[in-house]
């Protein structure tokens, strides 16, 4: 049997209509399927591919940390030089109190973790999300995940959770008292790139100090200079009490992570001990790939080349049925007039040899989110792929 019958015969379809693009191998911003055709990959494994494919610097650190060790012992037990390293130039990027990390093995894990944490630290029980953000699949992460659709099939899901609009200043008196923190994507992603007002950022920041609720950032899309600065809440001028990470943090290995002051983390350490465990946490093959992930995009400033090459798109995409870009930096989202149109490009340039897909809540935005490492020349070819496709189907 060849691979497509297997995938559709063995592999949990989550969805009627898979891509099902077979690759055989990878390189920078290209992917080969085995007729040897090439795609670029401009959504980066959705965000995660944050230097492109096979980066050797990452490749480097993942095989030399595999002839060291893969795995000595459930999280945070044993010194592992690869997490402590990874650990001590993440928190040299942030702000100051945010010195302490949980590494945990993707995204929504660690948004439980912050929800938990949260709780733990405040002794409060309310969470406040948005509408429209979205945090992960798992019970806690889909409970703060904003969308009805996503969420109805899998009540009851965690209690005390309440949604206030995204970006409205008159809403943020719904964080109270009771609250024990707000959850927030900095720019949110599946919502089609949703760039909030400064304002409303800094508001909400005020509302958490005034009520004692934490503010937890989610920038598992957002983060690791994808946005044209190094971390998304830089663009607002504010800081979170729990910065939460994953995707572009591993370069291609899974890998996430939360982060906050010693003194909040510290939660978790008593009463119960071990108020959250991982036996995977921070995998040492998956810290080594983040810490060379992280390592060239400092060396390199790559969030400049993000808001840059931004630029390019905004200049050399036009079309009069693109109806608007939305986003920052490398998280883009190009508006059509419905999901149907949005379907058909897509679609059109996946056979033009350009890999990009839609957004989980806004279905009539295309998401371009190249590697951050993409260069002028290259926009420039994505932009006339693009705009070819957009004229095959209107034409
Ligand atoms: N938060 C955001 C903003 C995300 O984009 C995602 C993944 N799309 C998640 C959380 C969940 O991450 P994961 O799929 O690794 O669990």
């Amino acid at each position: 049997m060849n691979h497509r019958d297997l995938f559709y015969r063995h592999i949990a379809q989550t969805s009627p209509g898979p891509l099902s693009l077979e690759i055989e191998r990878t390189e920078g911003l290209y992917m080969y399927s085995p007729d040897g055709k090439s795609y670029m990959d401009m959504i980066s494994g959705i965000s995660v591919s944050a230097l492109g494919h096979g980066h050797p610097a990452v490749k480097e650190a993942v095989k030399k940390q595999v002839d060291r060790y893969m795995h000595l012992m459930v999280y945070g037990e044993f010194i592992q030089s690869p997490q402590v390293a990874l650990a001590e130039l993440l928190i040299g990027t942030l702000p100051k109190h945010l010195d302490n990390v949980y590494f945990v093995n993707s995204g929504s894990e660690a948004i439980e973790g912050a929800l938990k944490l949260a709780k733990r630290f405040t002794g409060r029980t309310e969470i406040v999300g948005f509408f429209n953000a979205y945090h992960g699949s798992s019970h806690g992460s889909l409970s703060v995940t904003g969308n009805e659709t996503l969420k109805q099939a899998f009540r009851p899901l965690l209690p005390d959770i309440r949604h206030l609009p995204f970006n409205s200043e008159a809403d943020l008196a719904g964080i109270t008292e009771r609250t024990a923190c707000v959850v927030a994507e900095t720019i949110q992603g599946e919502a089609g790139a949703v760039v909030p007002d400064t304002g409303f950022m800094q508001a909400l920041r005020r509302r958490c100090d005034e009520t004692g609720a934490l503010l937890v950032l989610d920038e598992i899309q957002a983060g690791m200079g994808r946005t044209g600065k190094l971390w998304a809440f830089e663009h607002f001028d504010i800081v979170p009490d729990v910065l939460v990470l994953a995707k572009g943090l591993g370069g291609g290995m899974p890998i996430g992570a939360f982060v906050a002051s010693k003194e909040v983390m510290q939660s978790l350490t008593h009463r119960p001990v071990l108020g959250h465990i991982s036996t995977f946490g921070g995998n040492a093959v998956c810290a080594a790939a983040a810490h060379a992930t992280l390592k060239t995009i400092l060396q390199h400033s790559l969030w400049n080349n993000a808001a840059k090459q931004e630029e390019n798109i905004r200049n050399w995409l036009n079309s009069k049925h693109i109806l608007s870009i939305h986003g920052k930096g490398l998280l883009l989202a190009i508006q059509f007039e419905d999901a149907v149109q949005c379907k058909k490009v897509i679609d059109r340039c996946i056979e033009n040899g350009l890999l990009t897909d839609w957004f989980l809540f806004a279905d009539n935005c295309m998401r371009l989110a190249p590697p951050l490492i993409i260069t002028t020349e290259q926009i420039k070819k994505a932009c006339k792929i693009i705009g070819q496709s957009v004229n095959d189907i209107f034409s």
